[in-house]
């Protein structure tokens, strides 16, 4: 997946949304966003942030403060996160920072700007069950060397589970652009 740094883009009045702090802070997770005074503690202390030269999620926090919403749902840099909750555990202000980036996760998927890489694994996972398709090699491999074989998946269930998630209905337009 390509990273993109788009909080590095000048900001344009037109592209800030002024509620979408106060929509943030209404749900579940995002209630502590404006108590970030942007210390850059959970960057520095981001075990992804480290090997990232664009993954900063101090950076996405404020992001999601100024209202720039379109730039923050759309940003690759979002699907990073390894959702470890060291951020949220060390920020001095209590800010749910893990909770605030699933939180706008929620929001872009919503909208369709998902990785392509993340709709084909949510395909694969609703076609037979497994997060990857399992190569016929490596099932006549696992025959050969006496092991049982894999356990069916069960793709119904996951759609029962999923059913009117709009996420789904986004990861099943196979070959579309993902919005980014
Ligand atoms: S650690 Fe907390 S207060 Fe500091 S920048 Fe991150 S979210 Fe903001
Ligand atoms: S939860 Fe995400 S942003 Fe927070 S420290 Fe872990 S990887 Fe970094």
């Amino acid at each position: 997946m390509a990273e993109t740094a788009p909080a590095k883009e000048p900001i344009k009045a037109s592209e800030i949304d002024p509620k979408f702090k106060y929509e943030l802070t209404k749900m579940h997770g995002g209630e502590k966003l404006l108590k970030c005074f942007q210390c850059g503690t959970c960057t520095s202390d981001c075990p992804v942030a480290r090997f990232s030269d664009t993954y900063r999620p101090r950076q996405i926090i404020r992001m999601a403060q100024l209202g720039l919403k379109d730039r923050v749902l759309k940003s690759d840099t979002l699907w990073l996160c390894a959702a470890c909750f060291t951020c949220t555990d060390r920020c001095p202000q209590d800010v749910e920072v893990a909770s605030v980036i699933r939180v706008l996760r929620n929001l872009a998927a919503e909208k369709g700007c998902v990785p392509q890489v993340f709709k084909e694994q949510a395909c694969c996972i609703l076609d037979s069950g497994y997060a990857y398709k399992i190569p016929e090699l490596r099932v006549k491999k696992r025959e050969t060397q006496g092991l049982p074989p894999l356990p069916k998946g069960n793709p119904e269930s996951v759609r029962k589970t999923l059913k009117g998630i709009k996420f789904l209905e986004n990861a099943e337009k196979k070959g579309e652009p993902s919005g980014q």
